[in-house]
């Protein structure tokens, strides 16, 4: 199964990600992961991408796009996987179809978490993960982003008929509920 999970900063996706993984047995594939941990590792990507994620901007299309095609490479990938952080804007979509294309593959569900903005705030500022990105300013900042980059990727796959909208507010464990259903 190749799952996109789709949501707002905040949404809950790394977590219900990481349940998803678990119980249907695939690979967790995280851009914003992938470069938290080039950051603190000081790899050359986690040069190039620091003064960015600091400020809750996005990484450029084209080494994000280049970056998870090179992993999706990877034979580990191959029955399977669900992506959290990408796509993340339209061009990133329009390249994502482009690499499956190629494979001769599609994908099976975009899965929308859907939670409302004043949960989002909350829920980032509480977290306490320590991230740099995650303060008032910047989270506002990376909200904005969100509407006026990411959103649009929800009417690109509209037209796909993949996308299922799940309600992201709850428990973990009523959320997940939500998505098993889905996925059944
Ligand atoms: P959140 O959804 O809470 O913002 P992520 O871990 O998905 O957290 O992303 C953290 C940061 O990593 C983003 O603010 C952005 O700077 C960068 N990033 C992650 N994925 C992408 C992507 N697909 N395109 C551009 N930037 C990305």
């Amino acid at each position: 199964m190749r799952i996109v999970i789709f949501g707002p900063p905040g949404a809950g996706k790394g977590t219900q990600a990481k349940l998803i993984s678990e119980e249907y047995d695939i690979p967790h594939l995280s851009t914003g992961e992938i470069f938290r941990s080039a950051i603190k590792n000081e790899t050359e990507l986690g040069k190039e991408v620091k003064a960015i994620l600091d400020a809750g901007e996005l990484v450029p299309d084209d080494k994000v796009v280049a970056l998870v095609k090179e992993k999706l490479k990877e034979s580990k990938y191959d029955g399977g996987y669900i992506l959290d952080g990408f796509p993340r804007t339209v061009p990133q979509a329009e390249a994502f179809d482009q690499i499956l294309n190629e494979k001769g593959k599609r994908l099976d569900v975009f899965l929308q978490l859907d939670v409302p903005e004043e949960e989002l705030v909350k829920r980032i500022l509480s977290r306490g993960e320590g991230r740099s990105d995650d303060t008032p300013q910047k989270v506002k900042n990376r909200l904005k982003i969100y509407q006026k980059e990411t959103q649009p990727v929800l009417d690109y796959y509209k037209k796909q008929d993949v996308v299922k909208k799940i309600d992201g507010v709850g428990s973990i464990e009523e959320i997940f509920d939500r998505i098993k259903k889905v996925l059944q």
